[in-house]
This record gives structure tokens, sequence and C-alpha cells, in this order.
């Protein structure tokens, strides 16, 4: 039924190329949604394109590196023409990460994960705004982290935007309700993406993440995609302000 159906609807997943973002635009199309996504790597982003094209799925896509204020206006720009005004959807994907101990990181390190994983995705929110609200039924996803709800050892910058895009999903899950634009957080546990690879290589840090996760594994960016797209769901309309862990139990895993 059209509960569990995007059909008709139009979403932009910021960052698709690769991991968690290119699993959420395969999920969206699949339930029947059109989609814009981007990332700063053109060949790659064109190889995607071609990809999806062939197998018939409806996205498209612009070179944009959601760091940069202006280039954030010019996608927003890009997608209310393309998709007349109207977005129903918007996944704030792109995050990215340097892992070191908090007296080393630098004033530049500071900026670039603030502006990467932070004020890229509440400016864009900000700019979404008319759109969303145009569309009379929107949503939008955060891709937080446990990083955000507890500590990890991924770094004290990177858990701060984490906990912070936690934070600003409910504060614009009530100022935006009146809008019908329900805010939603994901926060996954490792997930097996390039973002991660270098780390997850490592058999010895591996089976540490094994035995600290109840279901005993890192998870897979499908099993990520697949509760966003249900929050994006008419089947979701009563969720808002939420975050959802999708960590395989971890954050619920005391001692011993
Ligand atoms: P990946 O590095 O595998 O993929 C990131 C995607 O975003 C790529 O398509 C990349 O393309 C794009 N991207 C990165 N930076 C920018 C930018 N500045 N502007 C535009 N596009 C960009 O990462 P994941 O899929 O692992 O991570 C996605 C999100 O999930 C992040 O917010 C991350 O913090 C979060 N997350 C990931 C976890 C994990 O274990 N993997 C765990 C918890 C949260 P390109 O580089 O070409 O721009």
């Amino acid at each position: 039924s059209s509960r569990w159906s995007l059909a008709g609807m139009t979403a932009l997943v910021t960052g698709g190329t690769r991991g968690i973002g290119y699993a959420v635009v395969e999920e969206l199309v699949e339930l029947g949604a059109v989609v814009h996504t981007c990332s700063r790597n053109e060949a790659e982003l064109n190889q995607r394109l071609q990809e999806w094209s062939a197998k018939g799925y409806a996205v498209a896509g612009s070179v944009c590196d959601a760091s940069s204020h202006t280039q954030r206006q010019q996608l927003l720009e890009k997608v209310s023409s393309i998709f007349n005004g109207k977005l129903n959807i918007l996944i704030n994907n792109v995050g990215t990460n340097i892992k070191k101990p908090t007296m080393e990181y630098t004033a530049e390190e500071y900026s670039m994960i603030m502006s990467t994983n932070l004020e890229s995705s509440y400016h864009i929110c900000q700019l979404a705004h008319p759109l969303l609200k145009a569309s009379t039924l929107a949503s939008i996803v955060f891709i937080s982290s446990v990083a955000g709800l507890i500590h990890m050892s991924s770094g004290s910058i990177y858990g701060a935007t984490k906990g912070a895009m936690n934070q600003l999903a409910k504060n614009l899950a009530c100022e935006w309700a009146n809008d019908n634009i329900r805010v939603n957080s994901v926060a996954p546990w490792y997930i097996k993406t390039s973002l991660v690879e270098h780390v997850l290589s490592d058999k010895h840090f591996l089976d540490k993440v094994a035995s600290r996760t109840p279901l005993k594994r890192p998870g897979e960016a499908n099993e990520v995609s697949s509760m966003v797209a249900f929050l994006c769901l008419p089947a979701a309309s009563y969720i808002t302000g939420q975050t959802i862990a999708v960590d395989g139990g971890f954050s619920v895993n005391g001692f011993p």
C-alpha cells in the first residue's frame, strides 16, 4: 500500500557515491522516489550515475563539496529547479573524521570536521526548508553516529558534531512540525564502508568491535539505509525528533 511506498516523492541524499549514502540512494529509488545526490569526485559520481541509469534507477547528481557555503547554495538551486521548488526527503549523510587525542587537534582540523559534519547539514536544512515545506509531506534524516550518544575513541570533535546533529533533529522536529516536516537522526555503529575500511582491516580492532557488539559483527550499509528509508515512509508519520541507533546492540551493552 502507499504507506510503504515513496512513489511520487523527491529526495536529496548528500554523499551518495559510496558507503551509507550510496545504499540510501538505492533504497529510496527502490521504494519509488526520484533522487538527487552529490559528491566531490566528478569521475566517481559520473560512474555511479551511469550504473544507475543502466539499472533504470531515477538518480541525478551534481558535484558539490558540502563543506562549502557557496557550493551548498548552488546544489539547492539545482535541486529546486529540477524538482520544481519541492522536496519531500532530505538525507544529510556527508560526514568525515580525523581520529586523534583532543590535545593534538589544530584549529584547521576543528573547522574542517565541524563544517563538513555539522555546518553543512545545518545550512542545507535552512536552504531546503522552503522546498520541504512546499512539498507538504516532508522528512529530514541526519546520519549521525553512536559517537554522538556515548564516548568512542573516534575523537572528541566528531563526537561533538554527531551529538549536535542529534539535538538539531529534536529542535527542528518541534520547530518545523507545523510545516509537516518530520526530522529524525540515525546513529550507526561501525558500518563497512570506505570511511572506516582502514580501521576494520586491522584484525585485532575488528575482533574488539565484534566482542563489544551483541550481534558480534560490524554492520552493512544496507542495514542502515533500511532504517533511513523507513523514517521517510508515510508508515513513519508519527515518528519525529528521535535518534535511532543502528548498532547491533552496541550502545545498550553494559558491563560485564
Ligand atoms: P564514506 O566515506 O564511505 O562515503 C562518504 C560519501 O560522502 C562519499 O560518497 C563521498 O564522496 C561523500 N562526501 C564526503 N565528503 C563530502 C563532502 N565534503 N562533500 C560532498 N560529498 C562528500 O562514508 P560512510 O558512508 O561511512 O559515512 C556516511 C555517514 O555515516 C557519515 O556522516 C559518517 O560520519 C556516518 N557514519 C559512518 C559510520 C561507519 O562506520 N561507516 C558509523 C557511524 C556514522 P567524495 O569523497 O567523492 O566527496
